[in-house]
């Protein structure tokens, strides 16, 4: 399908130190239509006892926003702030957090039409530039929605740098994904006699490579901060060009649905849980998995399942289920024919890299 006259690019990324001191200079630079207009910020509590200061700054540089804690990344956390939106007349969001605040404040952006302003707390995974929001919907069952990509994205590498080192270990497991992800992609292209979008291809492709190739392995450097940054940017925009998911999610990420929705006990960040399941998922594209297991091991990325509290029954579930989990879903999973031995000898060679 041609999707070209569908996407929408965000106006605006900064990626740079200190970003969050001169976010609205930035912002009104590239959007100067919003000077004046009302404003909201969206955050965490946590987040705003942490960050207090920069927070209330960010507020007075947008004329007094008022400032909103979220309690749940719900759906109807994410409406009840649209409706907020309407009725009070602000015409824009600004998201300030992980991926839980980023994807309420997005949707919310989305269906109160509020232009967007991403800033990321943290490099989790790639919510901060998708087309997509997850939403818990009835209890904790959570769904993946549709909306429209932030309009402006400001990435301070210091607040980066600050955040803990399991959330970025997470940005680059949602990353490096990418490599069965366009595998799987290919492989329903071909079984649908259709054709993956090329540019949306190559921008994903080219995230993973900018990260699995980077010659900076400090985390907490800045180069390769702004590195990731763009990499997950970069898949957002292959999303969206793609009209889908699908240049960043494949059966890596069908492991870590199945994680989320029958162990929701298992503790264990979403790009975590797809770097884990990126091992199988090469084995069984019949690719090899040397290559991201050395990798995950350079930058400390531990995929062990045992680690996380996954036995060796819970793992062979996980990948029986992880096939049903979105049907209509074509992937590796669809033409492997699980052998318990097979699942067993992955899971042991996990276990002891
Ligand atoms: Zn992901």
């Amino acid at each position: 399908m041609n999707q070209h006259t569908r996407f929408n690019l965000p106006i605006c990324l900064a990626v740079e130190e200190d970003a969050f001191f001169h976010s609205d200079e930035i912002v009104r630079r590239y959007i100067p239509e919003i000077t004046g207009q009302k404003t909201i910020i969206v955050s965490e509590q946590f987040l705003i006892d942490i960050y207090q200061e920069k927070i209330s700054d960010i507020s007075s540089d947008f004329g007094g926003a008022e400032i909103v804690a979220i309690t749940s990344a719900s759906f109807d956390q994410a409406v009840s702030i649209a409706k907020k939106v309407c009725i009070e007349d602000i015409k824009v969001i600004i998201g300030i957090g992980g991926g839980r605040v980023l994807d309420t404040a997005k949707y919310a952006a989305h269906i109160s039409k509020a232009v967007y302003i991403c800033m990321p707390t943290s490099l989790s995974n790639d919510s901060l530039a998708s087309p997509f929001s997850v939403l818990e919907t009835e209890g904790m069952t959570r769904k993946t929605i549709a909306c429209k990509i932030p309009t402006a994205i400001i990435v301070d590498t210091n607040m980066i740098i600050a955040a803990p080192v399991g959330q970025t270990l997470s940005g680059i497991g949602d990353t490096i994904a990418k490599h069965t992800a366009l595998f799987d992609w290919k492989l329903c292209a071909a079984k649908t006699s259709s054709n993956v979008e090329d540019f949306a291809y190559a921008l994903a492709r080219m995230s993973y490579d900018s990260v699995y190739h980077c010659d900076e392995k400090d985390l907490k450097s800045r180069v390769f901060i702004r590195i990731l940054s763009r990499a997950l940017v970069m898949g957002g925009l292959a999303m969206e060009i793609a009209g889908s998911s699908r240049p960043c999610s494949g059966s890596e990420h069908l492991f870590a649905h199945a994680i989320e929705e029958y162990y929701p006990r298992i503790k264990i960040s979403h790009g975590l849980a797809v770097a884990m399941g990126s091992i199988p998922a090469c084995i069984f594209q019949q690719q090899t998995p040397e290559g991201l297991i050395s990798f995950f091991h350079t930058y400390g990325l531990d995929f062990n399942p045992q680690t996380y509290g996954i036995t060796e029954d819970i793992f062979a579930d996980l990948w029986l289920k992880a096939r049903n989990v979105r049907p209509g879903r074509i992937s590796i999973l669809s033409e492997t024919e699980y052998d318990r031995s097979q699942l067993n000898d992955i899971y042991n060679r996990m276990v002891e890299s």
